[in-house]
């Protein structure tokens, strides 16, 4: 049945959790003593950086007890220097030949030059076509179906899925999105996808522009489901809901499978999580991190942390102990909606994004999450306004937007500030914030495809 998560390869099912466990450590082992001897030049140093050897992580503990070896600002190091001195840019954690590197993708290298960490040896890729084609399989996907594939950073980081993709049997149709909406809607009219994969700005974008602008019904365009990426709306219950109802089929968000994590969330009304099916592949869920000071955090159903990844089997440019930036709320019981049985994992926000206001730390995707319970009232947008670069904020002020329907009734007296005080005190009971609002009309703030803005800089 789609959507009924299982772990996969297919044996996992058949081992208990303690079980699971030994099984992961025994490739924990083997991956650590791989990184070592094919790593000199970086994790050789990392090792010996902390006065460790690969003989002393047994178990996912020890592992545990290691200091943070690598993030984003250390894989571009990597990556500058082999570059400089080998002349590739798959970094000096780079453990095979770069002759039998198949396939990389970058990132936007928004903040600074792309990195790429969606590099492959064939091994890898064959791994990655297997967990992509199980990915399709859950919800329900499989020989016959087209994919509409649209992303922002298409040719970059997603198309590392497309081959997997190709094996299931699925056509991939894709487009560059830089070619706009209208013919976006020309391509689903004349191919007809049976499903879309992108990300979830640009479903939103896409409900409302056909709803309100073009008055079409977005289900006539007759997709079975949407396999959702990205972080502004993947793990928002209200954001979800809204989209599946105007498409009127189900949206699966979906985390992977390149970088770290492979994941799909289940075919249940009520939000679950993305289900960590790929337990094998890496370990996700099973090390998080405060966020600020780096420290382990215990592992127990709802606990919230950075993640920390570590690769199991990857051959080329593989993680250990990366500090990936994302924070999650991980759930190690049985899922309710589908059984599934492995690590469920709910997105927080990222790191970056959090402010601490009056010493309590929150971030800035919590209050965007928070706010979504509030539509049609407000249209879901807005920005957290900083007056300085720090994440310390005195006065905490959210500028967003009041919703459509509010426009009728701005005259009547204290309307929004009504509103204002009937989201702040949500606010205050589960995120410890008491913020002041500036309303602005619909429509006032960008709706990036991308990567989601949360804050407005006044300095
Ligand atoms: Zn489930």
């Amino acid at each position: 049945m789609a959507g009924k998560i299982r772990l996969y390869p297919e044996e996992l099912n058949d081992m208990s959790f303690e079980e699971r466990k030994v099984h992961k450590e025994k490739l924990l082992r083997e991956s650590i003593r791989y990184m070592y001897d094919n790593s000199p030049e970086y994790y050789q140093l990392r090792f010996k950086e902390c006065g460790a050897e690969p003989g002393d992580i047994k178990t996912i503990e020890d592992l545990r007890k290691l200091p943070i070896f690598m993030d984003k600002d250390r894989e571009r190091q990597s990556m500058e220097a082999s570059l400089e001195k080998y002349g590739h840019p798959f970094g000096l954690h780079l453990c095979c030949d770069p002759a039998d590197v198949v396939s990389t993708g970058g990132t936007s290298g928004t903040t600074g030059h792309p990195t790429y960490p969606y590099t492959q040896t064939k091994e890898d890729q064959g791994f990655l076509n297997e967990y992509v084609g199980f990915m399709l399989k859950l919800a329900g996907l499989g020989r016959g179906d087209r994919a509409f594939f649209l992303f922002p950073l298409g040719v970059y980081a997603t198309s590392a899925i497309l081959p997997g993709v190709e094996k299931a049997g699925i056509l991939p149709l894709p487009l560059d999105i830089r070619l706009g909406p209208q013919l976006a809607l020309e391509m689903v009219k004349w191919t007809r996808p049976t499903f879309w994969f992108t990300g979830s700005a640009i479903v939103e974008f896409y409900a409302d522009l056909l709803k309100n602008k073009l008055g079409m019904d977005p289900k006539d365009l007759g997709f079975k489901c949407l396999l959702l990426t990205g972080e502004a709306g993947c793990g928002i219950p209200e954001v979800k809901k809204r989209v599946e109802d105007a498409f009127g089929c189900r949206w699966y968000d979906w985390w992977g499978p390149s970088l770290l994590n492979i994941a799909i969330s289940c075919d249940s009304d009520e939000y679950h999580g993305l289900h960590n099916f790929a337990e094998d592949w890496d370990l996700t869920g099973e090390d998080l991190v405060d966020p600020v000071t780096k420290e382990s955090i215990e592992i127990k159903d709802g606990a919230i942390g950075e993640i920390v990844g570590t690769h199991l089997r990857k051959k080329a440019a593989p993680y250990l102990r990366y500090a990936t930036g994302d924070i999650v709320q991980v759930f190690t019981s049985e899922c309710p909606g589908c059984g599934f049985k492995g690590y469920r994992l709910k997105p927080v926000g990222r790191a970056d994004d959090m402010i601490t206001v009056k010493g309590v730390n929150v971030f800035a995707g919590a209050i965007h999450k928070k706010l979504q319970q509030f539509v049609p009232r407000v249209t879901g947008h807005m920005r957290v306004i900083k007056e300085d670069p720090s994440s310390r904020i005195t006065k905490l002020i959210i500028k967003a937007e009041y919703g459509e329907g509010m426009k009728d009734h701005l005259e009547e007296l204290g309307k929004l500030e009504e509103l204002g005080k009937e989201i702040k005190n949500a606010m205050k009971t589960e995120l410890r914030i008491n913020p002041t609002f500036e309303w602005v009309p619909p429509e006032t703030l960008e709706r990036p495809l991308r990567k989601p803005i949360l804050f407005e800089k006044r300095y």
